[in-house]
């Protein structure tokens, strides 16, 4: 409809170019009249036909996305999200963003770890080992009800079980069974994963096409903390994270541990100072993190 309705406007312009020219030549005279004539006929069918293609498309074109219902907590959708870039400007400004992730919960940890987060008005993307979430239900629960985003980190969290077959079958089904586990304990389908021990080497091209296929988006991260491998030294984990940052966008690495609880006040801070703003994961404005750069994550 759109390609007739395109052609019918460049044949009336043709139309109207070559008449200009006859109508010198025949100034005044009667042919004028008759072509006038010709030339508002054509233009009355090319009006009419753009409005029957208006008509058309308003009868058979979906509804824009925005009319759809979402969960308004989070943006959480069931569908995969429109993926856009994150604004990096506003107002002429590089926007310095901070995602503050938390790996191997929900634990005993959880609760101060939000209480710091709630403290210095930021949101942390947990991300969740699905054997866990027996023991601490009521903070996954929390976690999302103050706006956190839960993120899924396999279920067993085992090196063997997960990469030694090579391929993604084990995988995939454990993050099938984590994200059930999730999706039962607060009522909507998270999709973002982080692969245990990070997605290289390990998971190759063909694989991240299966994660892809199976609607899981993937995170990396930006700088480690190294937070798990210093207990009993929080400021070599605040000094890590000082010297590591300098990106617009960063996703962190942390872990629920004790020396992270004790740390993070004092990261929140240094990120702030260093004009960082907190965010949460959001799947309506997806951003590619991964080791490989793969778009399709
Ligand atoms: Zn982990």
């Amino acid at each position: 409809m759109k390609l007739h309705h395109e052609s019918t406007k460049v044949y009336g312009s043709a139309i109207r170019g070559g008449s200009r020219k006859r109508s010198r030549e025949i100034r005044y005279g009667k042919f004028s009249l008759v072509l006038m004539g010709l030339i508002l006929l054509v233009m009355g069918i090319t009006y009419s036909f753009s409005g029957m293609a208006h008509w058309i498309k308003t009868m058979v074109a979906p509804p824009p996305i925005s009319v759809i219902q979402q969960p308004a907590q989070l943006g959480l959708i069931q569908e995969s999200p429109n993926v856009k870039e994150q604004p990096t400007r506003f107002l002429g400004q590089v926007r310095k963003v901070a995602y503050i992730t938390f790996d191997d919960g929900p634990s005993k940890y959880t609760g101060q770890l939000l209480d710091i987060m709630n403290q210095y008005d930021a949101k942390a993307t947990f991300f969740m080992v699905g054997e866990n979430l027996d023991y601490y239900p009521e903070a996954v629960k929390r976690l999302v009800n103050e706006g956190n985003y839960p993120g899924l980190h396999s279920m067993t969290h085992s090196y063997k079980k997960l990469y030694k077959s090579g391929g993604s079958d084990k995988f995939l089904n454990e993050f099938k069974e984590v994200q059930k586990k999730v999706e039962a304990l607060i009522g909507y389908t998270p999709h973002l994963i982080r692969a245990p021990y990070g997605s290289s080497p390990q998971i190759g091209e063909a694989f991240r096409g299966d994660i892809a296929a199976a609607g899981f988006k993937m995170w990396d991260w930006t700088t480690d903390s190294l937070d798990w491998d210093l207990p009993g030294q929080p400021n070599k984990i605040i000094s890590r994270i000082q010297r590591g940052v300098h990106r617009d966008i960063e996703v962190i690495l942390m872990h629920e541990r004790k020396q992270t609880v004790e740390a993070l006040p004092q990261i929140l801070k240094l990120l702030k100072a260093k004009g960082y703003e907190f965010e949460v994961y959001n799947p309506n404005e997806h951003v590619v993190v991964n080791f490989s750069h793969d778009p399709r994550l």
